[in-house]
């Protein structure tokens, strides 16, 4: 994590991909921020991802790095964060993890990436709606079952496939929008609450998890 820190900072000197006022606070906003989804959701292993829209590898990269047998795809439209992304994949020298450059509206044709997702993770990427459109193509059509029940120790079992988008602010027009669609199973809202996470405490932060 602070080799990836170290890149993003480096890179961030030349192309944006975090925002300036952001890099002092890098570990709670943008770290943590990422990790939080594993505080609160189980991930089944060897779980296939994509990121759609992962910018210079948020939350994809924390993500991998936290849960290793996690295969991950990082997608993003902008061809220079992409290529960026790629240097630090290298120098993070990360298994089974793919930089790609291409909309997500395309890619999700493309049969290479058509139907082969057991999650798609966002952040800051557009709004749910739009992202249950750009996700749905990416999803297998039945999906890794919870394995030990629903609930345990607090954390959610996920069953795939999943959208899991971090998301602030007041959403509920956002979900009553993204309800209609005929494809969604449920959604649930998580409060990103972490013990002792400033950052997080209070500022309304929310994973929001839907399934198909
Ligand atoms: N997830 C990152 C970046 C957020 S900015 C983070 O949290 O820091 C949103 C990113 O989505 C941008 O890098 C942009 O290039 C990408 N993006 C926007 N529309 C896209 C699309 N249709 N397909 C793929 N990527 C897209």
């Amino acid at each position: 994590l602070e080799t990836f820190v170290e890149r993003i900072l480096f890179w961030n000197k030349s192309i944006n991909l975090i925002s300036r006022k952001d890099e002092e606070s890098i570990w709670s906003s943008h770290i943590l921020h990422s990790a939080a989804i594993l505080f609160k959701v189980r991930i089944p292993n060897n779980s296939k991802a994509l990121d759609l829209g992962t910018g210079g590898g948020f939350p994809g990269i924390p993500l991998k790095i936290l849960h290793p047998t996690l295969q991950i795809t990082l997608l993003d439209s902008t061809q220079k964060k992409i290529k960026v992304v790629q240097e630090i994949l290298d120098a993070l020298k990360l298994p089974d993890a793919h930089a790609i450059w291409g909309r997500a509206e395309e890619m999700g044709r493309n049969q290479e990436h058509r139907g082969r997702y057991d999650f798609v993770f966002a952040r800051a990427v557009s709004d749910l709606t739009t992202l249950v459109k750009w996700s749905l193509p990416f999803l297998r059509s039945s999906g890794l079952e919870g394995r030990e029940g629903r609930r345990q120790l607090g954390y959610l079992n996920i069953e795939s496939p999943a959208l899991l988008t971090l998301k602030g602010g007041d959403l509920e027009t956002e979900l009553s929008r993204a309800r209609k669609h005929k494809s969604i199973r449920e959604i649930q809202t998580i409060d990103l609450i972490l013990k002792g996470a400033d950052q997080l405490e209070g500022s309304g932060k929310k994973l929001v998890v839907v399934r198909f």
